[in-house]
């Protein structure tokens, strides 16, 4: 059997997650990425086309594709566009001590330390008023405007570092100087808007910092985001994989906002998106509800997010009997209350596929003593009654304005889902 594989690589992935600093980015860099294969963008305000073909949609910041050249169960992978930042207030100007700041807030859990002493960006999107209605324009400032700097360690207390309050100590500092300045009008101008025409905004920060490859062998990629663009980079290139190679099952891509915050949102995995695409999937195929019940049924979900590799300087807050490497390939993820939604079926399917692309699979369970996270995976399965299995690519410094994970393993990782959305026969 020849292994499926994707283009997807560590260059590829820094290239990705470099223009793509927030969910509405990533949207349009996967649109981007799908459009050059041939996926067509339908709206779900309009009559969708009955021919087989490959689709996408956007709501807001989650994306779905699929392709329809067959018409079995539904192969998914999910995924998250999201990730932890610092986001601006809706009244953002602040004056203090001399300095002109920009009020923030730590949208999902951002680790805090990881955000000082770096030169921030800005991103997302503006509503603008266009006449009697609205338009969206999309916000992506590439320059070293915002910075939240560190109390100098003379100045704390013992030397032994200060903990962190949101509503303190993550403002940024953009100027000095007494006279005020907007944001928002500064943002703006920038993007060619009038300030009194800006109605609405969703604006956040990122590192400046370009995606690297590291270490002494080239093996590492350093970068922003990683969770979860690893997945979204990954999820991409194997459906463009899989489209290539169709099988007789229904290949659909699901990557939602909102995953760090809870997903309960109007496009977040809580929300009706993924059961609403994929009901008109099989109606706009001729078929009915009864049908599309049927398909459900026989359907599975990959959910991918990133794992946790063993961390060399913190050993001990790992499972010792479930050692992840970086390099050592696709990450099984299984908790036994659920945090994680693998069951022994979804398991083995996803093994299958690491068989199939001939690539390594580790078995993830966190310490039965620590709070374990959880991703989409459960609620995806609560949602929509698919057999789902919680999957990912392994990392460091999780939630980290800074990420690390292996360069091989994005290969890998995009390679065994590519075999789950196009199983051998
Ligand atoms: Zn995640």
């Amino acid at each position: 059997m020849v292994p499926m594989s994707s283009n997807a690589t560590a260059a590829g992935l820094c290239n990705f997650v470099d223009v793509s600093p927030s969910p509405f980015h990533v949207c349009r860099t996967v649109s981007v990425q799908l459009e050059e294969v041939g996926f067509v963008r339908v709206e779900e305000t309009e009559a969708w086309p009955t021919e087989p073909g490959k689709y996408y949609l956007i709501r807001g910041g989650s994306l779905v594709a699929w392709s329809t050249h067959a018409d079995g169960p539904f192969r998914i992978v999910g995924g998250h566009t999201d990730s932890p930042n610092l986001r601006v207030k809706q009244n953002p100007d602040l004056e203090s001590a001399g300095w002109q700041m920009v009020g923030l807030e730590p949208y999902g859990g951002a680790w805090l330390n990881s955000w000082l002493d770096r030169d921030l960006g800005i991103s997302g999107r503006l509503s603008v008023r266009d006449g009697n209605s609205l338009r969206e324009v999309l916000v992506k400032v590439d320059e070293p405007i915002l910075r939240v700097p560190q109390l100098a360690i003379h100045l704390s207390e013992d030397r032994k570092g200060v903990t962190l309050d949101p509503q303190r100590h993550v403002n940024a500092i953009w100027g000095v100087g007494n006279s005020p300045r907007s944001f928002v009008d500064y943002v703006a101008a920038l993007e060619g808007v009038e300030p009194t025409d800006v109605l609405g905004w969703e604006l956040m920060t990122h590192d400046l910092a370009p995606s690297a490859i590291v270490g002494v062998g080239s093996e590492l990629v350093s970068a922003p985001r990683l969770d979860n663009q690893g997945t979204c980079y990954a999820g991409t290139q194997a459906l463009i994989a899989a489209v290539a190679a169709p099988t007789d099952v229904t290949p659909v891509l699901a990557l939602f906002d909102h995953e760090e915050v809870g997903s309960m949102s109007d496009r977040g995995a809580f929300s009706d998106l993924l059961n609403t695409v994929l009901e008109r999937i099989v109606l706009g195929r001729g078929g009915g509800r009864e049908e599309f019940l049927r398909t459900m049924a026989g359907s599975i979900c990959a959910s991918g997010d990133m794992a946790h590799a063993t961390h060399p300087n913190y050993p001990d807050r790992h499972e010792p009997a479930h050692r992840i490497e970086l390099g050592g390939g696709p990450v099984l993820k299984v908790n036994q209350n659920l945090r994680y939604a693998t069951d022994s079926a979804g398991a083995g399917a996803f093994a299958l596929a690491c068989d199939q692309a001939g690539v390594p699979l580790q078995r993830y369970v966190h310490r039965a003593d620590l709070p374990c996270g959880s991703t989409i995976g459960p609620i995806t399965a609560s949602r929509t009654g698919l057999s789902t299995v919680d999957v990912g690519a392994a990392q460091l410094a999780m939630h980290s304005s800074r990420e690390l994970m292996g360069a091989s393993d994005i290969t890998a990782y995009a390679d065994a889902l590519a075999a789950f959305l196009a199983p051998a026969a």
